[in-house]
């Protein structure tokens, strides 16, 4: 049997959040809100399964790129391993800066900066959409001559980088400072503090922030997050709210030319009242206080029972048919759309619940030869729910959201 042992990330990442989450403990710091890290947590888990299921594609991507347009043809000599890691650096240092300075790309990037808290859970805000972005932007190896070989182990190893340097309980660094990206430096590029706007992009070298004039020292205490808070937890707004404004931002300007400058321009360029439009037409609730109630135990032992089936999906995924990654994936999707939802006390949960019993139905179907059992079973809930729809919902809300 072949494995993935790429699976074994999700576990080194969980421990080392715990750990973080010990030390600030003992250092009586308040790192971690509950309701944030899950949020955090939430949008990895979708990434590192998007990312699964994409990962041959960008593969085919760049081998296509370097075997039909290469222009030199490089061999994996350790220097050009040296020039592979400082092009990727330098790529990323372009890529980030760019998502940073023009909307359409902060669309998809937005999703990092989002969280108000910063620690280890932050690292996992990352979605499909920017890994296609990076995909785009790093091509530009295979089209040099790197073989995809080469950039995909690269990758891995500049992928893995930066998840250490998103966390408080680590200070400066000594002479690690001079050029390195340090936990330091990166609590600068999350922070809102106006003097920390717009600094630090890079990823391992902090040499081209040097470089290009984007460098900032951390000096004064960073605030986190957006510079326009987003105080919600739904997970497909923390998704897509961006795209939402820019697309009410386009349609404002009269011109077209207004038009190619909102979508390339900078973010600078949109009306906070944006955000408020797209939230009421999307019924989107603002969180002025962080949520009080106690968040039930049901969110948090399904984001742990993500989190194992994720290590699973990922550890035997060569094994896997496509049915079972699509049943697989569709039932994820769905369980973070709950959680985000029971952290927003939306009643349409219920609903939802629904939908990954109809995924569980469809599985049970495909995958048991007892076909009178499973439709019997179907049918049998379906015919319980048509008779006591609202006292079963009632009861499901009162116990999830532990309304009295
Ligand atoms: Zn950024
Ligand atoms: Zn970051």
């Amino acid at each position: 049997m072949k494995y993935n042992i790429l699976a074994f990330a999700v576990p080194l990442f969980v421990v080392f959040m715990l750990l973080e989450y010990f030390v600030a403990k003992q250092k009586k710091l308040k790192l971690f809100d509950l309701h944030r890290s899950i949020a955090n947590v939430s949008i990895g888990i979708l990434e590192r399964l998007t990312d699964v299921l994409a990962a041959a594609v960008f593969y085919g991507v760049y081998d296509y790129l370097q075997k039909t347009y290469g222009i030199f043809e490089i061999k994996p000599t350790i220097a050009m391993w040296i020039l592979l890691f400082l092009g990727t650096d330098f790529i990323w240092y372009w890529y980030h800066r760019l998502a940073h300075e023009m909307n359409v790309l902060w669309a998809v990037h937005v999703v990092h900066h989002q969280s108000e808290d910063f620690n280890y859970t932050v690292s996992a805000r990352i979605t499909l959409l920017q890994a296609m972005v990076r995909t785009g932007f790093w091509s530009v190896l295979p089209i040099l001559g790197f073989p995809a070989e080469m950039i995909v182990v690269m990758l891995l190893i500049h992928g893995l980088y930066p998840f250490f340097v998103h966390t408080q309980v680590i200070g400066k660094l000594g002479f690690l400072e001079y050029f390195l990206v340090t936990p330091s430096h990166h609590r600068v590029h999350h922070a809102c503090n106006d003097e920390y706007l717009d600094k630090n992009y890079g990823d391992v070298l902090i040499i081209w922030d040097k470089l290009f004039g984007t460098f900032k020292k951390e000096d004064e205490k960073p605030v986190y997050g957006l510079t326009h808070q987003l105080n919600t937890y739904s997970f497909m707004w923390q998704h897509f709210h961006f795209f939402i404004e820019l697309w009410i931002m386009v349609k404002r300007e009269k011109t077209l030319k207004g038009k190619i400058k909102m979508i390339f321009g900078s973010p600078n360029l949109i009306d906070p009242a944006a955000r408020e439009k797209a939230e009421s037409v999307f019924g989107i609730k603002h969180h002025e206080e962080p949520l009080q109630q106690r968040l039930n135990n049901y969110v948090v032992w399904q984001v742990i029972f993500m989190l194992i089936t994720l290590f699973f999906f990922i550890l035997f995924e060569f094994e896997l048919g496509a049915m079972e990654k699509f049943l697989f994936t569709t039932f994820t999707v769905l369980t973070l759309i709950n959680c985000g939802a029971i952290m927003e006390q939306k009643k349409w949960v219920f609903a939802v619940e629904f939908l990954r019993m109809l995924v569980i139905g469809s599985a049970l179907y495909i995958y048991n030869a007892d076909y009178h059992i499973v439709t019997f079973f179907i049918c049998a809930v379906l015919a319980l729910l048509a008779l006591f729809y609202r006292t079963v919902e009632e009861r499901y809300l009162s116990v999830v959201y532990q309304e009295q």
